[in-house]
């Protein structure tokens, strides 16, 4: 029954709720038809098969109703939900890639699309935030858990409780899994990449890549890469089977970014 303490995005005291590091829906999705009932999760260095499913109290009712109607929803709708079952995927589609090679596709969002990335946007770092909102406990372990540093995690808090801006010096990059990703049907755990100009802070939630960027030397160019940035928001798809490509990756989002820049009427 109820546990009264001060909810971590509103900070308001309140009754708070018991609720799952990653949307128990995540779990469902992924729980295989063989033998073995229980999800697959990735921590870095292993790989594990486990029914945990890592829960706090954490958030007020109104809190977790507002990350569920802002973000978990759509997210839920759009992700990877078995082979053909790719909303996102299936969008991105439609369009013709801005680039393509043998490792990334990048697509422009339709502006008709710009609130549905945002909400898929806004899942991931609700999840990023929430990894270093909290010491989550996985079992006997801990979770690895991930740090924004003192001003970002307060400006994300802000973000997601509609209260402030995404942060100037951030920046959101979605990217989709294609079918030959093996890690499209996987949920990772949270990790923390520190590149020359900025942190990379990264989770896999079922085909769906959620990579925030931050730092105060963090370029314009991978800032026009956010979902949450006016103008311009891409999307990118993966054909890695492998995902800790990070600096490979960045490698991709640069050429990406000047492509973008010169794309742009
Ligand atoms: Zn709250």
């Amino acid at each position: 029954m109820g546990v009264v303490g001060r909810c971590r995005l509103c900070l308001t005291p309140a009754e708070l709720q018991d609720s799952h590091f990653i949307p128990k829906a995540a779990y469902k999705l992924i729980r295989g038809k063989g033998t073995n009932p229980h999800p697959l999760v990735v921590q870095p260095g292993k790989v594990v098969q486990t029914s945990a499913q890592t829960r706090a109290h954490l958030l007020c009712h109104e809190c977790k109703q507002r990350l569920y109607h802002q973000g978990e929803d759509t997210f839920f709708r759009y992700c990877y939900r078995g082979p053909g079952k790719f909303r996102l995927l299936n969008m991105l589609r439609a369009h013709t890639p801005l680039l393509d090679n043998d490792q990334f596709a990048a697509y422009v969002v339709p502006d008709s699309e710009t609130s549905l990335i945002e909400q898929i946007g806004y899942m991931g770092l609700s999840i990023l935030w929430k990894s270093a909102a909290h010491g989550w406990r996985d079992g006997d372990s801990t979770l690895p858990s991930i740090s924004l540093g003192s001003p970002y995690q307060e400006q994300v808090r802000q973000y997601l409780l509609n209260a402030g801006p995404f942060p100037e010096h951030g920046a959101m990059v979605v990217e989709a899994s294609d079918e030959n990703n093996r890690l499209i049907a996987m949920i990772g755990t949270p990790a923390t990449l520190k590149l020359p100009k900025h942190y990379l802070h990264w989770i896999d939630i079922s085909g769906i890549r959620f990579n925030l960027l931050m730092g105060a030397r963090l370029t314009p160019q991978m800032k026009e890469l956010s979902v949450f940035r006016h103008g311009q928001r891409c999307v990118l798809v993966a054909k890695q089977q492998e995902a800790m490509l990070a600096n490979d990756y960045l490698e991709h989002l640069k050429a990406l970014a000047g492509r973008v820049a010169i794309g742009q009427k």
